[in-house]
């Protein structure tokens, strides 16, 4: 499949890097709430999450979302894709370590291409059914971001997320997990990031999201900078505390099934998280702690 035959109109992808509990749902949600922009959560997964029928975010199984189905079927009639499995295998195959490693280096492979393809006409079909032309996903895997910056049809703006260590160790404890796997799963994937980041050359941003949270109107507006739209109508409906909307989102973090959302002070796990769970942290990602101001810094309360 030749990826750059295809002639549809250019649509803009807002692309969400990082590692995982990261708030980029959140984010996600608010970028949302542009009359011109589609939140769309983390879209590597919906394929899979539609063949299992999971909840949308409107209360209703995706088979029945008509938003859902109508993608779907935009997508499976302009693609010529029947089997969906086909697809999923794609992904396992480029998001992989070895598929980002092809991806930097430059060497497109058939499987390669048939990805780039596809993923690319799934934003097409997303964007026409929406009937907007900026999309959102947070997917955060590094080798979707590289991939995306070789979509013919498919502008970039690339943001990396990210969140301190020690907020995503306390809010993975939370759940009963063990503190170790958080500060190596995020120093990793934060690794893998920034290799992407620097690879990419233009329309990006690195961004904290205890900033989003504390200062929402400074971080929109670097945010609408580098996706080249202004982003004041969001800022002043977060700072009147209007409504958040959330639109069809099947994939991403719990809160995308939450009724109304609100920006909260990132700052629980400084009261909550022992020091000895907060070592983990302090000893293995203490490079990429200190590069982004966590570690040997004071963070500011507003
Ligand atoms: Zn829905």
């Amino acid at each position: 499949m030749d990826y750059k035959t295809s002639n549809s109109q250019k649509i803009k992808v807002i692309y969400i890097l990082g590692s995982g509990r990261s708030g980029s749902t959140l984010i996600d949600i608010v970028l949302g709430n542009h009359p011109e922009i589609e939140s769309k959560g983390e879209l590597y997964d919906i394929i899979k999450k539609y063949e299992n029928n999971e909840l949308c975010s409107c209360d209703t199984p995706s088979q029945i979302c008509p938003f859902w189905i109508d993608v779907i079927n935009r997508w499976k009639e302009q693609t010529k894709i029947d089997d969906l499995a086909f697809y999923e295998n794609l992904q396992k195959k480029v998001e992989s370590l070895k598929g980002l490693s092809l991806l930097l280096k430059n060497k497109n492979n058939s499987n390669i291409n048939d990805y780039i393809f596809y993923t690319q006409a799934l934003y097409h079909s997303i964007s026409t059914v929406s009937g907007k032309n900026i999309i959102v996903d947070s997917s955060k895997k590094p080798s979707r971001a590289l991939a995306i910056s070789m979509m013919p049809n498919v502008d970039l703006c690339l943001i990396h997320l990210v969140r301190d260590g020690r907020g995503v160790t306390y809010s993975g404890m939370k759940e009963g997990k063990k503190s170790l796997r958080f500060p190596l799963g995020w120093m990793y994937n934060n690794l893998l990031s920034e290799i992407v980041f620097y690879t990419i050359g233009s329309n990006k941003a690195q961004i904290r999201y205890e900033d989003f949270v504390n200062y929402p109107v400074k971080t929109l507006k670097l945010i609408g900078e580098v996706a080249g739209i202004n982003l004041s109508q969001v800022s002043e409906k977060l700072v009147n505390k209007k409504e958040i909307k959330i639109n069809h989102l099947l994939a991403g973090n719990r809160i995308r099934n939450y009724k109304t959302i609100k920006l909260q002070p990132d700052y629980k796990w400084k009261e909550k998280l022992s020091y000895k769970n907060q070592l983990p942290f302090l000893i293995f990602a203490w490079p990429l702690g200190i590069k982004y101001g966590y570690i040997g810094r004071k963070t500011t309360k507003k």
